[in-house]
């Protein structure tokens, strides 16, 4: 990978040697990233499924190395999940994007991804209602999403922090929905508030008409349980028309907004050329 195309390990034969020698490298580096602050946040907008009514937007982490650039998630957060690191980067990420929120307009919301690891600390209640409460954004301004692989563990525990969470006012959103061996078994022990169809239904929709039938069920089911329903991935109009005759209440994707740094929010630079 770009990361790792440094050649200072060369003179390992084995690939595990060089593997582990690169794992290290990079490790030191994340950890003096997030000394460094070397973040950033990148905002993906999500709307009503008219297509048109901004709701608000999901932080997605980026890492702007200061030699290769710009790096997406799947290159650093699983070893950032591996070595703990994830710990004070989420926080960051949570701190950071209640802080940049709470300079939107009030009727916006932000979604934060979070990790396994971080749902299984002790300290996350507290942490995100420090978060609340430093940027002063309202707690049902917030939105933690999280995937149903985080649930199959330690499930008491579990349930008392999203619960807890769910109590302060936060919103609890079921990323990546149904991509899971037992995603069903999940939707009525926790408090969730939204479902997020994975992009892997939503780019056969208006395509395959049995995974219609079957986004049609799932909608279905979620509103029967009080939960809102937002669908990930969307890239053509065709997908948008069939979600929204299939009742959903959100969408999100490419064709109606590539995730882009804070400052190029576009309802930013619409309230500056206002005055
Ligand atoms: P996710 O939470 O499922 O986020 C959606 C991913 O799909 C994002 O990739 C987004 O840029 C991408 N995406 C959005 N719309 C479209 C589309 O129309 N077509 C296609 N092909 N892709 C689309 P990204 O930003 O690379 O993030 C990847 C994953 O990394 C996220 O998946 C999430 O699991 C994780 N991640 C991102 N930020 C954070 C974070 O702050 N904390 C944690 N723990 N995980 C994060
Ligand atoms: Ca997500
Ligand atoms: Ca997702
Ligand atoms: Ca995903």
């Amino acid at each position: 990978s770009k990361l790792f195309g440094r050649g200072i390990f060369s003179f390992y034969d084995e690939k595990l040697d060089k593997e582990l020698a690169e794992r290290s490298i990079l490790t030191g580096e994340l950890r003096k990233a997030i000394d460094e602050e070397q973040f950033k946040l990148f905002y993906q907008p999500q709307f009503a499924s008219d297509g048109t009514t901004l709701k608000g937007y999901e932080a997605l982490l980026r890492w702007v190395h200061p030699t290769l650039g710009l790096q997406m998630p799947d290159k650093f957060i699983p070893l950032a999940e591996e070595t703990g690191l994830i710990v004070p980067l989420g926080k960051w990420v949570l701190h950071t994007a209640c802080a940049q929120a709470a300079s939107w307009p009030e009727e916006l919301s932000v979604a934060v991804n979070l990790s396994a690891v971080q749902l299984r600390q002790q300290d996350l209640v507290e942490d995100v209602a420090r978060a609340l409460d430093v940027s002063g954004l309202s707690a049902y301004r917030l939105e933690l999403e999280i995937t149903e692989s985080m649930l199959m563990s330690n499930t008491t525990q579990i349930t008392q922090t999203l619960g807890r969470l769910s109590a302060m006012g936060v919103r609890i959103a079921m990323d990546d929905f149904g991509t899971g061996y037992s995603s069903m078994a999940y939707l009525w022990r926790f408090p969730f508030d939204k479902l997020k169809i994975d992009r892997a239904f939503t780019e056969s929709i208006a395509v395959d008409s049995k995974v219609d039938a079957v986004v049609k069920s799932i909608i279905s089911l979620a509103h029967s349980l009080q939960m809102q329903v937002n669908a990930e991935g969307i890239e053509t109009m065709d997908q948008l028309e069939a979600l929204r005759s299939l009742e959903c209440d959100e969408v999100q994707g490419y064709m109606l907004g590539r995730p882009v740094p804070e400052d190029q929010l576009v309802h930013k630079r619409e309230s500056k050329d206002a005055g």
